[in-house]
């Protein structure tokens, strides 16, 4: 230990380029989690020598917070009883925060149906620790023996909120609901909020001079509660900004796999773009602005088929985008928060828009990658799962005599054709419909 903290103070970032930066972080990252796994193992052994122990050693030798360490130590004794999640975590392959969503998709369904899932472990490896969150959320509500169906009736049924006055004098809006409903509500704050940071300024001005973010989010709420400006408690005009979603069509789009429609696989998956997976029945109670999207994924995690097509003439691509990618593909925000852009724009007028050719983004990411002049690029591996990241935009110039560019190009057709053919061919409805394990990533946590 004392040697690996030599090597570490040892390290410096200066003077290194982008790339190599990128390198200390991912390195860095590898020792942070071998780390974790020495704090999970250690802190296991002290509660089996003394129940308690570990959280005191955690807060007093690594100044954890209570709470904190009470997590970890809830991790440690968890990981006990999973012993293929303990042996990638001591390999440095699992994040603290994805043992932590293995724990809890572990005391909704049990430690064993966790720990026997090489699907769910072979996500946990590869996706980053916000949307796995949302991927082991989906398997433990899937495999809940006693929730079932019926989780999101309850869920509804707790709803519950309150409004009073606190004992320091400020009033006090506290409320809790589904997960739907709540996808709808932080949506419509969002949008709200976002109105309001255009309206203090904007990017070309000083927004956090007028308000901070926290407090745009309290007037975001005030005013879609009460039509009045939250700084002048005036009303507000009727053409005043975006009252709740804009970005989204009307209704929810929900996606589902076919055997769940037509009864033969009443396990499969059930989401609702933006809000992330539901129990499907959800499906009881569509009202008539909702879309139900059936959608079928080649092996290069690209929608090939979208159904019901016809009632959605105008957005089948928005639709696609969203079906596979869910959110920011780089910072994962939700789907509210992004709009469909190229991923590489010199081409954008050459050749069709196809959804190849398209990412979903949030407007910082969208920034950014312009500010910083990168691309977005991604890779599929064979199990047809993206990786997405950035690289260097090339030079208009350059970019059809770049041997790379043509190769990946020609890599990723490969892909869709081999795919494709594989469908017609085996009659099968490719690498499993829609989002669970395979293909798109799947919204992160909220
Ligand atoms: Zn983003």
């Amino acid at each position: 230990m004392k040697v690996a903290c030599e090597v570490l103070r040892s390290v410096s970032s200066e003077g290194l380029g982008e790339d190599e930066l990128c390198r200390v972080v991912a390195e860095a990252g590898q020792v942070k989690a071998l780390a974790d796994a020495v704090t999970v193992r250690a802190a296991s052994r002290l509660e089996a020598l003394r129940a308690g122990s570990a959280r005191e050693a955690l807060v007093a030798g690594t100044k954890l917070s209570g709470r904190a360490a009470k997590r970890v130590t809830e991790a440690a004794r968890q990981v006990e009883e999973m012993p293929n999640v303990g042996r990638l975590m001591d390999e440095g392959k699992l994040t603290l925060e994805s043992v932590f969503a293995l724990g809890s998709a572990a005391r909704q369904c049990g430690a064993a149906v966790v720990d026997g899932s090489d699907e769910l472990l072979y996500q946990a490896i590869t996706r980053d620790a916000g949307s796995f969150l949302g991927v082991a959320r989906k398997f433990a509500q899937r495999h809940d023996p006693s929730a079932g169906g019926d989780l999101l009736q309850g869920q509804r049924n707790s709803r519950k909120a309150d409004l009073f006055v606190g004992s320091d004098g400020m009033g006090v809006l506290k409320g809790e609901m589904d997960p739907v409903s709540f996808g709808l509500l932080e949506q419509a704050v969002d949008e709200r909020r976002d109105y309001l940071w255009r309206k203090d300024g904007g990017r070309d001005g000083t927004p956090d001079e007028v308000r901070n973010n926290g407090q745009r989010t309290m007037d975001a709420v005030f005013e879609l509660c009460t039509g009045r400006d939250a700084l002048t408690h005036e009303p507000l005009p009727a053409d005043d900004g975006p009252r709740g979603s804009r970005r989204l069509p009307p209704g929810r789009i929900i996606a589902v796999t076919a055997g769940v429609v037509d009864g033969t696989d009443p396990e499969g998956s059930c989401e609702i773009i933006g809000v992330g997976p539901v129990p499907p029945s959800v499906l009881d109670r569509m009202s008539p602005d909702d879309r139900l999207v059936g959608a079928i994924f080649g092996g290069n995690g690209q929608p090939l088929w979208l159904g019901r097509m016809e009632r959605l003439a105008n957005l089948p691509q928005y639709v696609a985008v969203a079906l596979r990618d869910r959110g920011c593909v780089l910072c994962r925000a939700p789907m509210h928060r992004c709009r469909i852009h190229h991923i590489d724009e010199h081409c954008a007028d050459e050749g069709p828009t196809d959804i190849e050719n398209l990412a979903a983004l949030c407007n910082r990411c969208h920034l950014w990658l312009h500010r910083t002049r990168r691309r977005v690029v991604y890779e599929v591996d064979t199990y047809g799962v993206i990786a997405w990241s950035t690289a260097p935009r090339r030079s208009a110039a350059g970019a059809r005599r770049d041997p790379d560019a043509v190769e990946s190009a020609a890599r990723l057709n490969g892909h869709a054709d081999s795919s494709q053919a594989g469908v017609l061919a085996g009659g099968k409805t490719g690498a499993g419909v829609g989002p669970p394990g395979r293909g798109p990533p799947t919204a992160g946590s909220r």
